[in-house]
């Protein structure tokens, strides 16, 4: 226990990670948004006082006083974003208005305008525009998340709130927590009506999502981050509605705040009606298969159709994302491993199958029973009870934990 976790006094304290590393150095990028490579299309530029925020921020200690013209100047189009800290007012707000909350609030609000104008536009985004929905959605969650901190006590947006320095806070100078962490202070400090859960496989799927795109490229499809986004989308306008908006206490601000959700709102319906759409298109070609169709890890949709028989090629009827080859290649490929790379490094490999005797029975959510467990044979569809302790195969499961064949060959031992 470090003297930090002592001051501190709060086990939520206790569970950051890392040493703080201030962001004015520019040194740490673990946990940011990739900037753009390259010039951005007028449509993805923010308005200029928005845009001069994140770049003001970082260049609160060197340039102070700099003044709005300097700053419209000098601010970059791009919507720079840094999910791990409240932006800081622009030079030209704080002669203003003396309100810390004032363009974090709206800061957030237009990275998640940007997100649903984007993932809403008819014809669907292209992929580079699709790249950039997401980032700016998970940074409009980050921010909008640590505004309602920040407005109940500063010290909780840091990621150590121990080690809280008001002046550096003012100068941006801090690593904030993130979405879980968040999350998690608003529930202990009891200032959340929405039902949000840290861990909610939404928004695990979305940072996911996010750290794919950033970290390995593109490779998830338009109608796969419709799909993903929507959900976090939802409870993130509830969380507006119910526990951020009703707390601000500026007049005009909260005017402002209101006109931009009106705005993500209408986007907002247009992508559900997307999904919807989407959804009814493909429902033929799931009726009636549920008890054989999983989720997919792309899309998060329960429309891959295991086949009752051989599998070649599986495919996912949402988004259209390939699972190729046999059954055992395609549960790789569904749990998002190499069988080389994990079974080298000492990892599990796949229970064998009863009936076909592949090893390629995967643990999943079935269409048909959506809250249970299902052991499902990617080879052949076979649907199993369960997984032997003792020789790691699918079949029918006795109450010792074995298979029928595990237990008669212990019963035949005494
Ligand atoms: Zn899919
Ligand atoms: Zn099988
Ligand atoms: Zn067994």
């Amino acid at each position: 226990m470090d003297e930090r976790i002592e001051q501190s006094g709060e086990e939520d304290r206790a569970e950051a990670p890392d040493p703080v590393t201030p962001l004015a150095g520019a040194t740490e990028p673990a946990n940011r948004v990739a900037p753009a490579d390259g010039p951005r299309t007028d449509d993805e530029r923010m308005p200029p006082e928005t845009a001069a925020v994140p770049r003001a921020e970082a260049d609160q200690a060197k340039l102070p006083d700099v003044s709005p013209s300097e700053l419209a100047e000098t601010s970059d189009p791009v919507p720079a974003a840094r999910p791990d800290a409240i932006p800081m007012p622009t030079a030209s707000v704080r002669v203003r208005v003396d309100d810390f909350h004032f363009p974090a609030l709206l800061n957030g609000l237009d990275f998640l305008s940007s997100a649903v104008e984007s993932l809403a536009r008819l014809g669907g985004p292209a992929p580079r525009d699709l790249k950039y929905a997401v980032l700016h959605l998970y940074t409009a969650v980050e921010v909008l998340l640590k505004v309602r901190l920040e407005m109940h006590d500063p010290t909780l947006v840091w990621e150590k709130p121990g080690q809280y320095d008001e002046a550096k806070h003012r100068a941006g100078a801090f690593r904030s927590c993130g979405a879980e962490y968040a999350i998690k202070r608003l529930k202990k400090h009891e200032l959340l009506k929405t039902d949000l859960d840290p861990k909610s496989e939404e928004l695990v799927a979305l940072e996911e999502l996010r750290n794919r795109l950033t970290h390995f490229g593109w490779t998830d499809t338009t109608d796969a981050v419709r799909a993903r986004t929507l959900p976090v989308l939802l409870q993130l306008m509830t969380f507006l509605r119910l526990d951020l908006l009703p707390q601000v206490a500026d007049t005009n601000e909260a005017w402002r705040a209101e006109r931009e959700m009106d705005k993500i709102n209408i986007q907002t319906q247009h992508l559900a009606e997307f999904v919807a759409h989407r959804k009814a298109e493909i429902a033929d070609k799931l009726r009636g298969h549920e008890a054989m169709t999983v989720p997919c890890r792309s899309c998060g949709q329960h429309a891959i159709v295991l086949p009752e028989g051989p599998a070649a090629d599986l495919i996912c009827h949402f988004c259209g994302k390939s699972y190729p080859g046999s059954g055992v290649d395609a549960a790789w490929e569904y749990i998002g491993e190499d069988p080389h790379t994990t079974i080298k490094d000492g990892g599990e490999d796949f229970a064998g199958c009863s009936a076909c005797g592949e090893r390629a029975v995967v643990s999943v959510h079935t269409a048909a029973s959506p809250d249970t467990l299902s052991y499902l044979c990617f080879g052949c569809g076979t649907d199993h009870e369960g997984v032997c302790d003792y020789c790691q195969n699918a079949g029918y499961i006795t109450y010792t934990g074995m298979c029928d064949e595990c237990y008669d060959i212990r019963l035949s031992r005494f």
